[in-house]
């Protein structure tokens, strides 16, 4: 089943065209990783996704109903949830308000959901009552894809989730990512910078240039493509 279809999508900072016409499939279950450059429109087209930009053309169509242009809340009820670049915690709430403001589409079940999240992230419950301000950089990602889980996604996108950590915390998450897709079947699309990692992980990729796809297909033929070793995993 289609979970996300993007069909010529454009959009626009000013008279800056940051996509040209971009189109990808996620279907249910799948993890679909978008590599690229710095500038290549990564962000640009997670932002469109979850309504926080608005698409200059083209559509969006989440679970067979266009959602181009709709508001980001609501697209977080029926199911999109956005882990920003940066994570975008709140420094002075506790790592679980953090965790509970998650929810807040839904009235009750969220002790469930905190189950979950504990059960993957340990860490978060041994520090669930201190200032997620004073959260190290990974435990902070680690809160941030938790909180997108606490809204119950049938879409989670996650943009640079390894943008900041070390390599062996990279791994870590990335491994959590891979449990929670495999485990909990939650369809994820995912930037990332790190080609090495997102394509080990993700089944399916496309790569963005200047706003436009370049490439794409199962990870498994990326990796094998003579232009994504050079230029993506630093083989020559
Ligand atoms: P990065 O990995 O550096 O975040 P990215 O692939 O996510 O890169 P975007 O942030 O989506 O790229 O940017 C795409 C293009 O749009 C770039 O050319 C960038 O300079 C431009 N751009 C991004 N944000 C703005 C903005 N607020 N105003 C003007 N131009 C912008």
């Amino acid at each position: 089943m289609s979970v996300l279809s993007v069909r010529n999508l454009e959009a626009f900072y000013g008279a800056i065209k940051a996509l040209r016409g971009v189109s990808i499939d996620v279907e249910q279950g799948e993890i679909v990783a978008i590599l690229g450059a710095n500038g290549a429109g990564k962000t640009t087209l997670m932002k469109t996704i979850a309504g926080l930009m608005d698409p200059g053309k083209g559509s969006i169509t989440f679970l067979g109903e266009e959602i181009a242009g709709v508001d980001p809340a609501r697209l977080v009820a029926r199911g999109i949830s956005l882990v920003p670049e940066g994570r975008e915690v709140f420094p002075y709430l506790t790592v679980e308000e953090n965790l509970r403001l998650g929810a807040f589409t839904r009235k009750g079940g969220a002790q469930d959901d905190l189950d979950l999240v504990y059960g993957y992230f340990p860490i978060l419950q041994e520090r669930r009552r201190q200032a997620a301000g004073f959260l190290s950089g990974g435990q902070q990602q680690m809160l941030a894809i938790g909180r997108g889980l606490m809204a119950r996604p049938k879409l989670m996108m996650l943009d640079e989730p390894s943008l900041g950590l070390s390599p062996l915390l990279t791994t870590e998450i990335f491994e959590i990512i891979a449990r929670l897709n495999a485990e909990q079947g939650v369809t994820m699309l995912l930037v990332e910078q790190n080609a090495h990692i997102a394509l080990e992980t993700a089944h399916k990729g496309y790569v963005l240039e200047m706003g436009r796809i370049m490439m794409s297909g199962p990870t498994e033929r990326l990796k094998a493509s003579e232009d994504i070793q050079e230029f993506y995993l630093g083989r020559t």
